[in-house]
């Protein structure tokens, strides 16, 4: 059974929609079906984000790149965005994917220095005729475009990563501590957001600055669609955090979806994928995380894990500052 917790304590959205006598209506109106569901913790204020868009009848498609955008740059995570840990030579590197159900999709991965890797993606979606680009051409391509060149690693991400290589220890963390607290330990996230618009139509984000202190030029699921996203309008979406091998080995997003279309449900189609990795890798199982994240064309979410303390956000109309915990195959984590 899944735990539910709410949190009340923040949101603008919320605020303003007080703040405005009768806007709460209009907004139910607009957006009866609108729902937009993030990984994390954080997740609840990108959706917040990505609500704006939604809540006044906006695209799917556009709702989870303001969510992407806020968490690139909003949040001050070690995981995703410009506070993001580096590689083990000290450099950050980001990669991201968005896709809608129509199978538009676009990519980039090991990107340097440029401060929103999600909207880089949606131009190679929508301004080339390929999918991914990555590493020097990705940056390349997105100066021509206009995003600004900038260093971006933090003072105190460098610092960490001077400390890491005193051990020079790659070990990845099984969502060591609660998110988002500063000082932090976790070592690996993804924001993974996906949307249902009124119109009934999906899309999907993914944003993350990948496993910290991995080798130069390693590149995640996060990037690769049907691995850390998948989406489809007939069916569902589905996205993934965690350590992004696994998900690629078993085009773990992909999969979920393929399962939600031979009818399973969201949470079913998500433990499947989770049974996939243990059974192809019963021991790393064991010591890293896996978690997905999935919404059908209906608006019905479902997630499941390996490990316990996997929490996802939950945003519409009649809730904005949902937090759920996932169910997981092994317990071995206390939130
Ligand atoms: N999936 C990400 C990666 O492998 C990291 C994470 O979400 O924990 O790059």
């Amino acid at each position: 059974m899944t735990d539910r917790r709410r949190f009340l304590q923040t949101g603008l959205l919320a605020a303003g929609a007080l703040a405005v006598p009768g806007m709460r209506a209009q907004t139910n109106n607009a957006s009866a079906r609108a729902r937009v569901v993030s990984t994390w913790d954080f997740g609840v204020q990108a959706n917040t984000a990505a609500w704006r868009v939604l809540e006044t009848g906006g695209s799917a498609l556009d709702a989870v790149e303001a969510g992407a955008r806020w968490a690139e740059s909003e949040l001050c995570n070690p995981t995703v965005g410009h506070c993001g840990r580096p590689d083990r030579d000290g450099v950050l590197t980001l990669d991201a994917s968005i896709m809608d159900g129509d199978g538009r999709c676009g990519s980039v991965a090991a990107l340097q220095d440029i401060a929103h890797p999600i909207s880089v993606a949606r131009r190679v979606m929508e301004k080339t005729p390929h999918v991914m680009l990555v590493g020097e051409g990705a940056q390349q391509f997105a100066v021509q475009q206009g995003f600004a060149k900038q260093r971006l690693l933090t003072p105190a991400a460098e610092q960490a990563w001077r400390d890491w290589l005193k051990t020079a220890e790659y070990k990845p963390e099984i969502n060591a501590e609660r998110r988002s607290q500063p000082g932090n330990k976790d070592n690996h996230d993804t924001l993974g957001m996906l949307a249902i618009d009124a119109q009934g139509k999906l899309a999907g984000a993914c944003t993350t600055s990948g496993m910290a202190w991995k080798m130069h030029g390693r590149v995640g699921d996060s990037p690769i669609i049907g691995a850390g996203l998948y989406v489809d309008n007939e069916v569902g979406a589905a996205t993934a955090s965690g350590v992004g091998e696994e998900m690629i080995r078993n085009a773990a997003s992909f999969l979920v979806v393929e399962l939600m279309r031979q009818g399973r449900t969201p949470a079913d189609a998500c433990r499947e994928a989770i049974d996939r990795v243990v059974r192809k890798r019963p021991e790393a199982s064991k010591t890293l995380q896996v978690c997905f994240l999935a919404l059908n064309k209906h608006g019905e979410v479902g997630a499941f894990a390996l490990h316990k303390g996997f929490v996802y956000a939950v945003c519409d109309a009649d809730e904005h500052e949902d937090l759920r915990e996932s169910a997981s195959v092994y317990a071995t984590k206390q939130l």
